[in-house]
């Protein structure tokens, strides 16, 4: 016998991935590659999935962060050229000279560990040089390039395939820090070049930088949030026809009755001052939905209804008292599009007092995900 699914689930459209790529593609001026970082299962939509669209509708390599995320990648079949963010421990060397990852690398000690590593193994392993242009949190100091950059040109087993920094501040009005960073970036270029280090790639924009720093464009950009139809700020530059890709529903599955005076949930919280009629939806902040009291919404029947209560582990209320016609098995949604009406992920990421990219990522794993059209997935 299947396991029958859990009436609460994120929905990912896969179609609507593969035409945002599209879209994002004309919109790049052809010779610079596009690079997807799908790290944290490409923001809670299920990596391996994302990594196929992705590949088949413009992408021309892939970035993730941990060791386990991209070995995950390369069990599924991905031969795609998969450049590994963040610092890497020595330890974990060994697995990306077997697996054919490229490290980004950031400090002459691992370095030189992975020269060695790679010498013995009669390699020349690929690297790509991370640059601490302003963000202070991984990369060789720009400041200090005419101490490193002989020193890497020195390693004989390593060949530096590209070099990166990451924005600090890309998506807000002022643009000026990200300006600053970029005028280190290419002096850091030019330093290395010198060195004896050619940099075949030189990529510093993420989807900030993507949409309002052209300049910043270089051979390639390295695009997370941007495919998924969600953009980093609300002052960005928008790309029409751009839609998310993920929606979170459920389905009602009780519906009580209450008498004026009666309360909803933990601490009795919300107290009905009028006949009312409430509907459980069974989901909760087990399952990465904001564990808010008494506020926010969620669509039924084309509507907006409140969530009455605290959100609990397993489940939260919504007072369908305006909406006697709805019954246990209708489909709530919690993140995305119902008619005319929409819950977008700023919404959610207010309710939670965070960012969008919190709010993607944040969905639980028993959370199952239900992938929609991609045909491409062969
Ligand atoms: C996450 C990440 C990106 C992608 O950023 P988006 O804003 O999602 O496009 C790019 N580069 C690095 C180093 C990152 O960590």
């Amino acid at each position: 016998m299947s396991v029958p699914l859990r009436p609460a689930w994120v929905e990912i459209d896969l179609d609507r991935l593969a035409e945002n790529f599209r879209r994002i593609r004309a919109d790049l001026p052809r010779p610079v590659r596009l690079l997807y970082v799908l790290k944290d299962e490409a923001y809670g939509q299920g990596a391996p999935e994302a990594a196929r669209v992705a590949l088949g509708h413009g992408a021309d390599e892939l970035a993730v962060y941990t060791l386990d995320e991209a070995l995950a990648l390369r069990r599924t079949g991905i031969q795609a050229p998969i450049l590994l963010l963040g610092e890497r421990v020595p330890p974990e060397l060994p697995a990306c000279l077997e697996h054919n990852l490229v490290p980004g690398i950031g400090s002459l000690e691992i370095a030189s560990t992975f020269d060695r590593l790679a010498g013995r193994a009669g390699r020349r392993a690929p690297i790509q040089v991370k640059v601490n242009t302003g963000m202070n949190r991984f990369g060789f100091p720009w400041r200090e390039v005419a101490h490193w950059a002989p020193a890497l040109a020195s390693l004989p087993s390593l060949q530096v395939t590209g070099v990166f920094g990451h924005f600090a501040q890309s998506d807000e009005t002022d643009k000026s820090f990200a300006r600053e960073q970029l005028a280190h970036f290419d002096a850091t270029v030019a330093a290395l070049l010198a060195a004896g280090i050619p940099a075949c790639r030189r990529h510093h924009a993420n989807s900030g930088g993507f949409l309002d720093l052209p300049e910043s464009h270089l051979d390639l950009v390295r695009l997370g949030i941007l495919p998924l139809g969600v953009y980093p700020s609300s002052v960005c530059r928008r790309i029409p026809g751009l839609a998310p890709v993920m929606s979170v529903k459920a389905l009602v599955t009780a519906v009580q009755t209450l008498p004026p005076g009666d309360t909803v949930g933990y601490g009795m919280r919300w107290r009905a001052d009028r006949p009312s009629r409430i509907a459980v939806l069974p989901l909760g902040y087990g399952d990465g939905f904001p564990r808010v009291r008494n506020e926010g919404q969620v669509l039924l029947r084309g509507r907006r209804v409140p969530i009455v209560g605290g959100v609990t582990m397993d489940a939260l209320m919504v007072d369908i008292t305006e909406l006697p016609e709805v019954r246990p098995g209708d489909e709530a949604v919690l993140l995305g599009r119902q008619g005319d009406m929409e819950i977008t992920v700023q919404e959610l990421a207010t309710l939670k007092r965070s960012v969008t990219y919190d709010v993607l990522v944040g969905w639980r794993a028993r959370l199952p995900r239900r992938y929609l059209g991609g045909i491409d997935r062969t």
